[in-house]
């Protein structure tokens, strides 16, 4: 017998939850279900992420509401619209086979006249933030006199974001007689007392070890410094082709920042956090659950709780404040018995903090190094090669070409034609990556390397061997980075990135290298050429010269590319050439921001 039959879910949910691919039910739910079927009971259920919460509270409401009837008669509390949404989802999915269900959703965000007719129209299960909870009430719009079960999902993050006020008025609606179920990933004293002040003799249930994560999920860190964040987070994602993650950061800014960044680099990535519209919201998250996105940029709030399946990894880009956000961030993967990946990028300061979460999540943390470029590069070809294999080729189509092809071929042995091939697809990635430097740092390095780096950077200012340093009459507060004015140059002036060596941008001017071959080319490019109305002036800096340092790597590396296959070659591409380059040697360019600064906060670390 279907073993959530034997726990007493009737036939048609048991059929539609058999279709989802329940076998059999999560131990929370073999826990929860006989006693929320009682009916009897308030009930505090304590589980780590991704262990089936909802239908463990919602296979049982299936079971003790009147669908004959049009009134509400559940209510589920829930933190976010997203969440929200997907709850009322699941339910309806849970009740597929049931005449006569109806569930709305009402967060904020969207529409409220819809979900006004949507109440109007008769609903037995209200799935609810409390913000826009409060405001229906607030227009005696909707009648809980006969709510007789009261859902708080998430409950630990519902007072974290400050609801708790909030979940009293809208409690305060209902009768003193319902019963109330509150699930909780995490039990802080805010909860408890939550419980206490609410509920009666609540039956406790906790799955596996309160504040800990769940077992199939690998913790890893990353030591770098914090100005080389970003290119160290590139190359982790570089060398997982196949990543399909969560990142997250500390602020809205950081995410779009982030988002942007990622996006004009050519990665297939989008933000995710409070400030965008309902709209935007739900279109980023479909996109991300259809698999149309690869990387998913988000704040913790806005991916609090989200559901989706087979995500890999999670990253840290930032470390949460609240400890209890890394486990709620990591439970987005492994999930439903998946396995997953949570990442974390730290510097040295914080590496205290992975011994803290340590302790906390009862895990430990491992040490990763990040890829060097040359690893990164041979797995990404790797990966071609594999996708090769395995190509499905159609015959049909492809033999009445074959002939022109083959003559084509004909004069390139197989080992010319596999390296051709490859620098096709990966010239422009290779380039990217040669030279590309060690970002690990080590475990007791206090800054050390930072320093050495300032000195390396200072040390440039004299010209390179073979390159001549110019200077132009245009700068930052022209709204270039390094790589556009790269772009810029290369574009005006017909010469190759390659000639073109360190960039050093400022306010309103910059100074750059050139190949000295290419110095005339440059000069003679810009006579005469206008940028918003100002003349481009362009002269031999005065510091020029080459150094006596043998074969500095450049700093302009090559186009960034590799990326084509996950999309977005199109929108990503619509910029100058040069724009992808230097990202990640360019020690910060635009990416100071990301890294240092870190927020004032209480933190709990
Ligand atoms: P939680 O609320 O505990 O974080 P969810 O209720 O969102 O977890 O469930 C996590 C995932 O596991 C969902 O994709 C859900 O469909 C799936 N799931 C839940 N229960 C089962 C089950 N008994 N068998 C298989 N998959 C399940
Ligand atoms: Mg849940």
């Amino acid at each position: 017998m279907n073993p959530f039959l034997e726990l007493g879910i009737r036939h048609e949910v048991v059929n539609a939850i058999t279709e989802l691919g329940f076998e059999k039910p999560s131990e929370i739910q073999e826990k929860a279900i006989p006693v929320l079927l009682t009916g009897n009971d308030d009930f505090v259920g304590l589980a780590q992420t991704g262990t089936g919460k909802t239908a463990a509270f919602g296979l049982p409401l299936l079971e003790q509401l009147d669908f004959s009837q049009k009134h509400p008669q559940a209510l589920v509390l829930c933190p976010t619209r997203e969440l929200c949404l997907q709850i009322a989802k699941d339910l309806e999915k849970y009740a597929k086979y049931i005449d006569n269900v109806n569930v709305v959703a009402v967060y904020g965000g969207a529409n409220i006249s819809d979900q006004l007719r949507q109440i109007r129209r008769g609903v037995q299960i209200v799935v609810a933030t409390p913000g826009r909870m409060l405001d229906i009430i607030g227009r005696k719009a909707i009648d809980f006199s006969q709510v007789n079960y009261v859902v708080l999902d998430e409950a630990d993050e519902m007072l974290n974001m400050g609801f708790q006020e909030d979940i009293n008025n809208i409690l305060s609606e209902t009768p003193d007689t319902k019963k109330t179920w509150l699930f909780s990933a995490t039990m802080p004293a805010e909860v408890r007392r939550i419980a206490k002040n609410y509920m009666t003799d609540p039956v406790e249930m906790t799955v596996g070890t309160k504040n800990t994560g769940n077992a199939n999920i690998e913790h890893n860190y990353y030591l770098i410094r914090a100005k080389d964040k970003y290119a160290a987070f590139k190359r982790i994602v570089d060398s997982n082709p196949d990543i399909f993650g969560i990142v997250f950061c500390r602020t809205k800014i950081e995410t779009q920042e982030i988002a942007e960044a990622l996006i004009k680099d050519g990665y297939n990535a989008d933000s995710l956090h409070g400030d965008l519209s309902q709209q935007q919201r739900d279109k980023v998250m479909k996109r991300y659950r259809d698999r149309n996105l690869q990387l998913l940029i988000a704040t913790d709030v806005a991916a609090r709780g989200i559901d989706v399946n087979n995500v890999t990894h999670v990253i840290n880009f930032s470390l949460p404040d609240e400890i209890e956000n890394y486990t709620h961030r990591s439970g987005r993967t492994a999930r439903a018995g998946k396995t997953g990946i949570s990442i974390s990028l730290v510097n040295i300061k914080e590496q205290s903090k992975i011994r803290h979460l340590e302790k906390v999540i009862g895990k430990s943390f491992e040490r990763k190094e990040v890829p060097q470029g040359s690893a990164v590069v041979e797995k990404q070809l790797l990966t071609i090669v594999d996708k090769v294999q395995n190509v499905e080729i159609n015959e049909d189509q492809i033999n009445q070409f074959l002939p022109a092809i083959m003559e084509g071929f004909e004069s390139l042995s197989k080992e010319d034609i596999v390296k051709r091939f490859a620098s096709l697809e990966f010239n422009r990635f290779l380039e990217y990556y040669k030279d590309a430097p060690d970002l690990n740092i080590d475990a007791r390095d206090n800054g050390r390397g930072d320093r050495d780096f300032d000195r390396g950077e200072r040390r440039d200012r004299t010209g390179s061997k073979g390159f001549t340093r110019l200077f132009m009459n245009l700068g930052s507060v022209d709204e270039f980075n390094r790589g556009e004015i790269l772009g810029y140059i290369c574009n005006t002036t017909k010469i190759s990135g390659k000639s073109i060596g360190k960039i050093d941008l400022k306010g309103v001017f910059t100074f750059f290298e050139v190949q000295d071959a290419d110095v005339d080319k440059v000069i003679q490019g810009f006579k005469g050429v206008d940028f918003n109305g100002r003349n481009v002036r362009i002269e031999v800096s005065g510091e020029g010269g080459s150094s006596d340092r043998g074969n500095r790597s450049r700093s302009g590396g090559g186009e960034r590319s590799g990326r084509s296959r996950f999309g977005n070659s199109g929108g990503g591409d619509r910029r100058s050439g040069g724009e992808r380059r230097e990202r990640e040697r360019s020690g910060g360019g635009g990416f100071r921001d990301f890294s240092g600064k870190r927020r004032e906060s209480k933190s709990k670390y």
